[in-house]
């Protein structure tokens, strides 16, 4: 990644942002983007000025994506790398969940890829470069209440697979990226049936793969240019497992993910 112009979304928190500084400790060039630019100038205030910037952008709105990418052309005159990776998630059965939550799912994850993805493929084909996104398991099997996450995440891969296999051979490199569960504020943060934030994580974070892990994983496979990485054990379990036995693998997701504290289903 050495030089090369990487632009991340969702850089202000978790998995975005210890890919920023995996990216910036292999000497890419950055453009670090999300909604609290405040928390992207904190960690980048002792960082050499020539080597980033920082972009607010919300990108559920298409016109912000493009200022996104224009800025990074305007900074460094090419893209080499896009990292989508802004996104968020929610934990409310489906016949008890707004339909406003499942759209605000679907802007983030799903629209907010294809919004950077659109602007930045001119570049990204004249450098031949990485279009990555950063999907989940939960976009290779559907997981009990998070029926607007695993849609975003099933979507954004299709569109991700067929915006790689159009430009096979124009030489764009595609990575779909799948962590497992990474400790980081996204559960904190997930929308409840309401649309508020679910305020606490069910889940123990400290026993979860560290996002600094997920970010030396992610950079090993863009710099391998693989098409996809599946992460943590119980993650690969799962997508291999659902390959061949769909059926059995309802079941198991659904004891799993009942025995979350607070799970909206038993
Ligand atoms: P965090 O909540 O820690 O970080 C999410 C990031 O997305 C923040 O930087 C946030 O920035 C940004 N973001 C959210 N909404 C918007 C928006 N509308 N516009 C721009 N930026 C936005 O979560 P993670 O680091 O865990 O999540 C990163 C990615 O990894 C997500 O796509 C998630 O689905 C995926 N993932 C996470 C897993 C996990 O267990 N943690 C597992 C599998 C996949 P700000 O609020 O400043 O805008």
């Amino acid at each position: 990644m050495q030089n090369k112009v990487t632009i991340i979304t969702g850089a202000s928190s978790g998995i975005g942002k210890a890919l920023a500084a995996e990216a910036h400790k292999r000497g890419a060039k950055l453009v670090l983007s999300a909604r609290r630019k405040e928390k992207l100038d904190e960690y980048t205030s002792s960082w050499n000025t020539a080597d980033f910037i920082v972009v607010q952008a919300d990108v559920t709105h298409e016109e912000e994506c493009r200022l996104l990418i224009g800025a990074a052309v305007e900074k460094f005159g090419r893209i080499d790398i896009l990292i989508n990776n802004a996104g968020i998630s929610m934990r409310a059965l489906f016949e008890d969940v707004d339909i406003d939550v499942i759209r605000k799912l679907m802007d983030t994850n799903f629209w907010g890829t294809v919004y950077c993805s659109k602007f930045a493929l001119p570049h990204l084909l004249k450098t031949k470069g990485s279009l990555v996104g950063v999907s989940s398991v939960a976009g290779y099997k559907g997981l009990p209440g998070r029926t607007g996450y695993s849609a975003s995440k099933f979507a954004m891969q299709g569109f991700l697979e067929v915006v790689r296999i159009e430009n096979l051979k124009k030489g764009l490199h595609v990575l779909i990226a799948c962590p497992g569960f990474t400790s980081s504020n996204i559960r904190n943060v997930a929308l409840s049936k309401d649309g508020s934030s679910q305020g606490e994580t069910p889940l123990d974070e400290n026993k979860l793969m560290p996002a600094e892990t997920v970010a030396v994983h992610i950079c090993n496979a863009i710099e391998k240019r693989k098409n996809s990485l599946v992460l943590t054990t119980m993650g690969k379990i799962t997508v291999l497992l659902n390959k061949f036995f769909p059926k059995f693998m309802d079941g198991m997701v659904y004891n799993h993910m009942a025995k979350e504290p607070d799970s909206p289903f038993k």
